[in-house]
């Protein structure tokens, strides 16, 4: 008897532990089965987000159109949950930082769609959520960082010139969230330090304070962000950055701090061999553990210092492409040969399209690391404007050194 009492015991405590406790790989699970967004966020124009808000509306959500851009496209604000903890989330306010654009609208379409779980329940509950995807729709539709009058709306927070940018301060004004979040995405490039390691995720508690003293809702965000560092550990180990926090007046981030609404920053990077949907995924993690943890108060328990812990993100330590040892023929200027590693950047451009490359460096480049390597010792090199010089197109010919060429003969590239 007392026996089975035991084991019952063991089995009840077990069903706790399982109901109340989701994982990171939990939030990852739920993201691959039931995400919504179906194309890479680089290529989500306007109309696309329209189609997934659409969607959104007819499972009852809130969602209204909120303001206009300064080229006249709708900016539209969602809105879940009934709880006292109103949480802000905006996202793409640079036109050509899409990640978090479809994995707000993947959240939506989660939470809005598991009422029956009790985690979800408790969430809309205690919060409420209002989403902002695509603040910067002109920006997006041109996959440019800046809105249609040129203006970058992250350093137009104190002169407010922008509609995008008054919108933004207008919306957290009325409203005055207990938490923002700021999201964006940053270089590929970007390291962990001075690692060769991409930041894939860089994170910011934002300081609200010039002289950068901390207050408890400063150390709050703080918090939160190790409760998605930790989240995210489980991902991507070691492709986690933050960012230093120097103030900044003209900045969004800066300012909701200052003004009453902490802010923390998640900036998407890349990662080697991982499409943009991964990148999608990892928010999607990274938003649903920081909101339990707000419902189930582990945000209070959790250790500012693993966030305090995290590499300052850093640069110049990786390029796209290097060429190793490259036998460098420049054709413009007779008997130029010599060897030398070569490094070469892509630009940024959406999924799918050529990315214009640069040459970056050239010389002894062995410190650093590109995220693709050749071993170009048995080759020529020739960059096919005839003269290697950094800054200009990264398109080169390759031949085997083994052959015999003739250097000065007009269709060389054909041969
Ligand atoms: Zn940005």
């Amino acid at each position: 008897m007392k026996c089975t009492l035991c084991f019952c015991g063991l089995l009840f405590f077990s069903m706790m532990v399982q109901t109340q406790a989701q994982t990171a790989k939990d939030f990852a699970d739920i993201w691959d089965k039931r995400h919504v967004s179906r194309i890479a966020p680089s290529l989500v124009r306007h109309r696309d987000l329209q189609k997934y808000l659409d969607e959104l509306k007819k499972t009852g959500l809130k969602i209204e159109t909120v303001g206009t851009s300064y080229g006249g496209r709708d900016i539209y604000q969602a809105e879940w949950g009934t709880g006292a903890t109103r949480v802000f989330m905006w996202s793409q306010m640079h036109g050509d930082e899409p990640t978090a654009t479809s994995a707000l609208v993947d959240m939506l379409a989660f939470l809005q769609t598991s009422g029956e779980k009790s985690w979800v329940k408790e969430l809309k509950n205690d919060l409420t959520i209002r989403v902002v995807p695509m603040l910067n729709p002109d920006g997006a539709e041109l996959f440019q960082r800046r809105n249609l009058q040129f203006i970058d709306i992250n350093r137009d927070a104190r002169a407010l010139s922008t509609p995008e940018g008054r919108l933004l301060k207008k919306l957290r004004d009325l409203w005055q969230p207990d938490i923002g979040f700021n999201l964006h995405n940053q270089n590929a490039l970007t390291t962990v330090g001075k690692t060769n390691r991409q930041a894939t995720i860089s994170l910011l508690a934002v300081s609200g304070d010039p002289q950068g003293k901390f207050d408890e809702k400063h150390l709050r965000t703080k918090r939160i962000c190790s409760v998605m560092a930790s989240a995210l550990e489980t991902l991507i180990k070691g492709n986690i950055g933050r960012y230093d926090d120097a103030y900044n007046p003209r900045a969004f981030g800066d300012m909701i701090s200052a003004w009453g609404t902490p802010v923390i920053l998640i900036e998407t990077g890349a990662l080697h061999q991982k499409d943009e949907m991964y990148l999608v995924k990892l928010n999607f993690v990274a938003y649903l553990a920081a909101l339990k943890s707000l419902v189930d108060k582990s945000e209070q328990k959790a250790d500012a210092k693993i966030y305090d812990a995290l590499p300052f993100n850093d640069t110049g330590n990786l390029f796209n492409f290097i060429f190793r040892r490259a036998n460098i023929i420049n054709l413009a200027e007779a008997n130029a040969t010599f060897s030398a590693d070569v490094a070469v950047n892509a630009e940024r451009r959406r999924t799918g399209e050529t990315a214009p490359s640069y040459v970056q460096d050239i010389g002894d480049l062995q410190i650093y690391a590109g995220l693709d390597e050749y071993d170009a010792r048995d080759f020529y090199l020739v960059a096919k404007n005839g003269l290697l010089k950094i800054g200009t197109s990264g398109e080169f010919l390759f031949y085997k050194k083994t052959r015999k060429i003739d250097w000065t003969a007009k269709d060389l590239e054909k041969s």
